[in-house]
């Protein structure tokens, strides 16, 4: 399997919960802003962690953590992912998925059988602006939308959330995430952070006052519309 980082615990990515993280390296889109160059660029340049250290380091800590948070890059690109996630379930721990929803069929599969507790699915952008915003001219847009209906199902418990960016996001964008995920259970604004190890450095983020802005405008959408990453 290509787990390429594994982080022991954190309060940070399963909200509510002690988690460890699972880092899968690879990923089918190369969004810009994303903060993960190394593990979406040259996961074969990271060490690979044998699944069976992962799962003895779990079993060890299954007292103490909660959770597992299952991430990427795109980790529903992993042949295998299904039975991983298994063997965790199996040791009495909550499951945590982000993806970039562009495998409905993966995550059709994990949500019939029960093997996600709570599902982050990035929404990139309003349909027009997808392919600009995941750096792919090939733009998955059904699969973005069957993954969508998929969680409004209401199967788990999940979030929509997009990064949000100044150089990608427009505020009349928002009105059409809205639109595509309308009566979702909760949405994210997540405000765009540059790291060292951003794909295209360069973007910027919006001020407070102009995402309270954005966050009026998604309240109809949503039960729940938050704000993360501004101080
Ligand atoms: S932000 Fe997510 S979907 Fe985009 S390239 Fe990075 S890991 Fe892939």
């Amino acid at each position: 399997m290509r787990i390429h980082g594994f982080q022991k615990t954190t309060l940070l990515d399963y909200p509510g919960h002690l988690a460890a993280t699972i880092f899968f390296g690879g990923c089918n889109f190369l969004c810009p802003f994303c903060h993960n160059a190394s593990l979406v660029l040259y996961p074969d340049s990271l060490p690979a962690i044998p699944k069976e250290e992962i799962l003895d380091t779990l079993k060890k800590r299954k007292g103490i953590l909660e959770g597992v948070c299952i991430t990427g890059g795109e980790p529903t690109l992993e042949v295998g992912l299904t039975d991983f996630i298994k063997e965790i379930k199996a040791l009495g721990l909550l499951v945590k998925l982000d993806t970039n929803g562009s495998n409905p069929l993966v995550l059709k599969e994990l949500l019939l059988n029960g093997l996600v507790d709570y599902v982050a699915m990035d929404v990139k952008n309003s349909p027009d602006k997808y392919s600009a915003t995941i750096g792919k001219s090939t733009i998955p847009l059904k699969n973005i939308s069957e993954s969508i209906k998929l969680l409004l199902m209401d199967k788990v418990d999940y979030e929509f959330r997009t990064t949000v960016t100044k150089e990608l996001h427009t505020p009349s964008d928002f009105i059409l995430i809205g639109e595509w995920i309308k009566g979702a259970k909760a949405y994210f604004l997540q405000s765009y952070k540059e790291s060292e190890d951003v794909i295209s450095p360069g973007f910027h983020s919006y001020s407070r006052k102009e995402l309270n802005e954005i966050h009026l405008m998604l309240l109809p959408y949503a039960s729940k519309v938050e704000i993360r990453g501004v101080d």
